[in-house]
């Protein structure tokens, strides 16, 4: 480690040329260079503070701190979502590219993420098929169904996995049932499926 910055008061020069320890601003301690953290827009390119007077200063500071980044997440997300807007196309290229040079990691990613997104993709395709059928359809969510049928089966009246439990067209798809809320109800994966079999 050799800096040549004898210009620097703070500084001991113990050996020609070679800093050996650094006098902290704030707990006025010379301390071993070791104990100051590199910052490259100071001319020694070290921390005025030692590491321990950072990690306090940040420790007292920490409420401010997180306000602060909070603020500042609003910031960042509002400007990324302009850079989105602006680059769009160059983003997407980016992601096929992406994609392409992590398949693995992604075949692994898209898998769990339609194991826990199962339910929603049978939902969309329900109401995607009533759309289709040009039957009545509105924008059922599962969680107000839940609440309404206090997670009872319509179908056996006993009560559903909260995890697992169908969405079910009390009047079918096929014989002209609407996918609306009075048309839906809480089922067994069972129930429901015995009922289509039937
Ligand atoms: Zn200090
Ligand atoms: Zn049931």
């Amino acid at each position: 480690m050799s800096r040549k910055s004898n210009i620097m008061a703070n500084v001991d020069m113990s050996s020609v040329g070679e800093l050996i320890t650094k006098w902290c601003s704030k707990c006025k301690m010379h301390k071993q260079i070791a104990a100051f953290t590199k910052n490259s827009t100071t001319a020694d390119g070290l921390q005025t503070w030692c590491k321990s007077c950072g990690a306090e200063y940040r420790r007292l500071n920490r409420e401010h701190e997180r306000s602060y980044r909070k603020r500042r997440l609003k910031h960042f997300r509002e400007y990324y979502a302009q850079y989105r807007k602006r680059h769009l196309k160059h983003l997407h290229e980016y992601y096929i590219k992406w994609r392409r040079a992590n398949w693995l990691k992604c075949q692994v990613y898209d898998a769990k993420y339609w194991r826990t997104h199962l339910n929603k993709h049978r939902d969309n395709n329900a109401r995607r098929r009533a759309r289709k059928l040009k039957l009545p359809t509105e924008k059922v969510k599962r969680s107000v169904v839940y609440e309404r049928d206090k997670g009872i089966c319509h179908i056996c009246g006993q009560k559903v996995d909260p995890n697992k439990w169908h969405l079910d067209h009390i009047i079918p798809l096929s014989k002209s049932g609407t996918h609306t809320y009075n048309n839906v109800g809480v089922s067994h994966p069972q129930c429901n499926n015995r009922k289509a079999a039937s």
